[in-house]
């Protein structure tokens, strides 16, 4: 029997210190070269190639190095280059684009449609492209960037045009393969094929993108060709939309696509990922490619059904190993899932990660300080391609010692996890078994609350408010961190930060704010925050993971029954309290956000950890309440993105997610106001899930799609308060009070005005102090001119 074949889909290219963050943002300052930016790109590649060698792979991949977005790079490629982006057609006196940290992108200028490809590509319109300004040269607004699928990456949606073409146009991922080839690997470029590439753009007028895909062909047959030439044999072409509900005319469309791609210099192996093939199963397995990647993490009940039917000829490669997860395999149930597969498959079978390992970090051994027991459970990307050899060597009649030893590692793991105290927490499960349902529900009916609620808080009509955070200054960074290190004293710290508190305390009141905030200034993150003060949760030093471009996040690790030790909050919302008559409202992030923002538990179903979390917050939740906060908020942007890929599947997450929420808000009485938040505008399919909330109030995002997103919760009559944010907080422009005025008309036309608040749009902590006066101060006269109105016309 031969070895096994291995792979990866793909390596995380920021570095396992960061690397290539730090030369991007010098080389965007202007203090580093370009020759120097490029020399750290082929430090990383070269590394991450040897290490993959090193570890025994039989290919590495190539084409997954990327200096914004592997997504970009393709655009790239294609000439898919918008106008506005390019070298010969920069425009003068175009405003900057901001990005903000939030992580969401500006929204785009009308473009013009381009004339055909763009034929000068070169690093500087990458960046132009995904950052609306390159080093040198003339600011052009980005691109928009959104969610990679169910992960938290963002890649930049590529534009469509009708009547657009494509032609090879820059060879960056040519000349990677070139360079791994000069350097001695047997590899095996990855890209993006051009179904997927179509689903995840954007039209630019008004017709179908899928229209597009005869001009696009050639272009994928150019690459395909030149990849050849470069020295692959094999190339990676992913089309994950496969894992979803797709039209039929897309479905359709693969056959005739893949036909006119065959034929070519190399084999191509389709890679699918995040899910079951569902009914697109037929179709993958039918196309005329020579191999077939399965996500058998995500979708292990795919698997038998997948080898019943793949055409004999074809190579089937099995994700066995978790790419979006950080928990070390279960080699010996991997083992015996794949014995028969393996057996039946013969010489067809490869293994690999169920997906890119792009998605976690990317060495488990450099982190020294954490927890010999936890870290024991752990694998991280290069820990994950030691787990697929050994899992190919396992399989295998003689494995090599190397991989016995990685065998018994791997069981005393999976006994210790199984076992240890750490995980299993007995009185939180006692307390999830007792929930009763009356538990996620208010005591009375929200027109029963408000009335209530408003007794109590006297507020006008127009309430003001904003969304927690504010202006996060560089002292108040640098406390943080000296707090952190060591470097400065508790009581140093509790003094600084209550400084921070009662200045944005004085700020507001002067302001004439209604509803007040106490800055969220001990926060550095909305997660790690609470992540750090919850039992079951752990934080890495170095669990770098790529989010967008040069941003990383460090998602906490749920690793076992979530408990609360003490109040997380109460001591700084007190303090902020103490210093207005006005209400100050108490800031928590909710459970489902807490949930999704972490690397999560796979020994138990997302929703049982859910509750967990939901009980502890539940807590937070009434203690506020018990030292006289009237009115807290649960942030929740994370609601929408949780949802599945699946439609089907959609109805079941919602409920287990609003229960959650529900459970964590419904323990205070009814004079108590539970606000949530959200920061995306896209309600429409899931306004019902937003109502069952039974948030008191919700504030959302509204300010780029205002009359959509109004038009939805109009239609479905959205029966508790509502504050559709009348500015945008991304932008450092000061909004006029006629524009918000005139958005917060247009809400009341569709929406009772008695169930209308006036807020921004998201927290403020990325901006500054002045900005933030300078609007905050043209809202508090809109809601003025607004109550003045109202009053007029009664
Ligand atoms: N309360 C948080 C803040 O104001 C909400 C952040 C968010 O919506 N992402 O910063
Ligand atoms: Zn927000």
């Amino acid at each position: 029997m031969h070895p096994i074949p291995t792979h990866n889909l793909g390596f995380p290219r920021i570095g396992a210190d960061r690397e290539l963050k730090r030369a991007l943002e010098a080389y965007w300052r202007g203090d580093l070269s370009r020759e120097a930016l490029e020399d750290t790109g082929r430090t990383l590649r070269r590394r991450h190639w040897q290490q993959q060698a090193d570890a025994g792979l039989s290919w590495i991949p190539t084409g997954d190095f990327a200096w914004y977005d592997q997504v970009l790079t393709l655009s790239a490629t294609l000439g898919n280059v918008p106008l506005r982006h390019r070298a010969e057609a920069l425009a003068e006196n175009n405003e900057p684009a901001a990005r903000s940290e939030c992580g969401c992108s500006e929204p785009i200028d009308t473009p013009e449609a381009p004339e055909g490809p763009c034929r000068q590509v070169d690093l500087d319109t990458l960046f132009r492209m995904a950052r609306g300004r390159a080093p040198s040269g003339t600011a052009s607004s980005a691109c928009e960037m959104t969610k990679w699928f169910d992960t938290n990456y963002h890649y930049l949606v590529p534009e469509f045009h009708p009547d657009q073409t494509f032609e090879l146009s820059y060879r960056q991922i040519i000349d990677e393969t070139r360079e791994a080839v000069a350097l001695g690997h047997r590899v095996k470029p990855v890209i993006l094929g051009p179904l997927s590439y179509l689903w995840l753009g954007k039209e630019k007028a008004d017709f179908d993108r899928l229209s597009l895909l005869d001009a696009l062909l050639p272009a994928y047959q150019q690459l395909l060709d030149a990849l050849a030439e470069a020295g692959a044999e094999w190339v990676q072409i992913d089309e994950p939309i496969l894992v979803l509900d797709l039209p039929l005319a897309w479905q359709q469309a693969f056959e005739p696509s893949y036909h006119r791609l065959q034929s070519r210099a190399v084999k191509v192996l389709l890679a699918t990922y995040f899910g079951a093939l569902g009914e697109n199963l037929s179709t993958a397995v039918q196309l005329p490619v020579a191999g077939l990647h399965i996500d058998a993490v995500r979708a292990p009940e795919q698997l038998l059904s997948v080898v019943d039917r793949l055409p004999v000829h074809k190579v089937l490669s099995v994700g066995a190993i978790d790419g979006r997860n950080i928990w070390r395999t279960d080699l010996q149930t991997a083992r015996e899932t794949l014995a028969d597969v393996a057996e039946r498959l013969g010489d067809r079978l490869w293994l690999a990660p169920s997906c890119s390992l792009l998605h976690v970090p990317v060495d488990l051994g450099r982190e020294q300080t954490l927890d010999p027991e936890l870290k024991s459970w752990l694998a991280f990307a290069l820990q994950k391609v030691d787990e697929v050899v050994a899992l190919a060597q396992l399989l295998a009649p003689a494995p090599a010692p190397s991989a016995l030893a990685a065998l018994k590692a791997s069981d005393q793991s999976v006994r210790s996890r199984r076992e240890s105290q750490r995980v299993h927490n007995p009185a939180v499960q006692e307390r999830l078994r007792a929930i009763s349902p009356t538990d996620s529900q208010r005591h009375s009916p929200f027109a029963k609350r408000i009335a209530q609620q408003q007794a109590l808080l006297q507020l006008p009509e127009f309430p003001t408010t904003t969304i927690g955070s504010f202006p996060q200054t560089d002292d108040i960074r640098q406390a943080r961190r000296a707090y952190k290190q060591g470097q400065m004293s508790e009581v140093a710290y509790r003094n600084r930060m209550r400084q921070a508190i009662a200045d944005a305390i004085v700020r507001q009141e002067q302001l004439g704010l209604d509803v007040l905030v106490h800055g969220e200034a001990e926060r550095n993150d909305m997660v790690e925050y609470f992540g750090e003060q919850l039992d079951g949760y752990a934080f890495t030093r170095f669990g770098w993971v790529q989010s967008y471009g040069s941003r990383c996040v460090k998602p906490p690790i749920i690793y076992g029954d979530v408990a609360r030790p003490h109040a997380m909050t109460t001591q700084w919302a007190r303090y902020a309290q103490s210093l207005s008559r006005k209400p100050v409202k108490g800031m928590l992030t909710g459970p489902i956000t807490m949930l999704f923002w972490s690397f999560v538990r796979n020994d138990q179903p997302r929703s049982v950890t859910a509750r967990q979390i939901a009980l502890a917050l539940r807590d937070e939740v009434n203690d506020l309440e018990a030292c006289g906060i009237q009115i807290i908020q649960i942030d929740e942007p994370a609601l929408r993105e949780g949802l599945p890929l699946k439609r089907k599947e959609w109805g079941e997450y919602l409920d287990w997610a609003v229960e959650a929420f529900r459970l964590s808000a419904s323990g205070v009485s009814d004079e108590t106001q539970i606000h949530t938040h959200m920061c995306y505008s896209e309600f429409n399919d899931i306004i019902d899930a937003i109502a069952a909330l039974d948030a008191d109030v919700i504030t959302i995002e509204t300010s780029r799609s205002q009359g959509e997103l109004l038009d939805a919760f109009e239609q479905f009559a959205y029966p508790n308060d509502i504050g559709p944010g009348v500015y945008d907080i991304h932008s450092p422009n000061v909004p006029p009070v006629e524009a918000m005025v005139n958005l917060m008309e247009q809400a009341a036309r569709r929406l009772p005005k008695e169930r209308l608040w006036v807020n921004p749009d998201c927290g403020l902590k990325t901006r500054g102090w002045a900005e933030t006066e300078a609007a905050l101060a043209n809202m508090v006269r809109a809601a003025r001119r607004l109550r003045e109105r109202s009053r007029e016309s009664a």
